[in-house]
């Protein structure tokens, strides 16, 4: 009889295969084997199964049904306002720019400064790159934030009152066909 035994590192490129499929082991009765007798792979095989069983029991939350609404609020109103200054677009470059072409440049600037300056002008740079003032919500936002809030405690009012009231006008409502 010839049975290849299946070694770990087999078994655990066909953990999918064996997680998915539950006749998979039939059909490959090697991996059975090796499942039966290597601990380590069938624990991995156990973990995997857990994680997909919480994934099933996971429900996405429901947006806000505002979400779209703010959002384009906010889309205008960043098309909206006043065009930066050029030192506020220098520093939004080097912070969010992938800026390939100007890493080496930028390293030898730094290091320039380093050599010249020692750590303080550095330091003084940095801290202002990263003290960004906060976004403040416009008045528009703020409204919307106050109306989702009210429609959220309107839903959990009607949530109470169908829980206290399970039938009170079943019969009356029902029309007659
Ligand atoms: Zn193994």
């Amino acid at each position: 009889m010839e049975t290849v035994m299946t070694n770990c590192k087999d078994c655990r490129t066909h953990l999918p295969d064996l997680l998915l499929d539950d006749a998979y082991t039939t059909a490959h009765p090697e991996f059975k084997e090796h499942l039966a007798a290597c601990a380590a792979c069938r624990t991995e095989l156990a973990e995997l199964r857990s994680t997909f069983a919480l994934l099933d029991e996971w429900k996405a939350p429901e947006i806000s049904p505002y979400f779209d609404v703010r959002l384009k609020v906010r889309l205008r109103e960043a098309v909206a306002a006043p065009p930066e200054g050029l030192w506020e677009r220098t520093r939004s470059f080097f912070l969010f720019s992938t800026g390939r072409q100007l890493r080496p440049a930028l390293a030898c600037a730094l290091a320039f400064v380093l050599l010249i300056g020692g750590g303080g002008t550095f330091a003084n740079f940095y801290h202002a790159a990263n003290s960004m003032p906060p976004v403040a919500d416009s008045a528009t936002v703020n409204d919307l934030k106050i109306m989702d809030n009210n429609v959220q405690a309107e839903q959990q009012l009607n949530q109470l009152l169908d829980d206290s009231t399970p039938s009170a006008n079943d019969g009356a409502a029902v029309p007659t066909t």
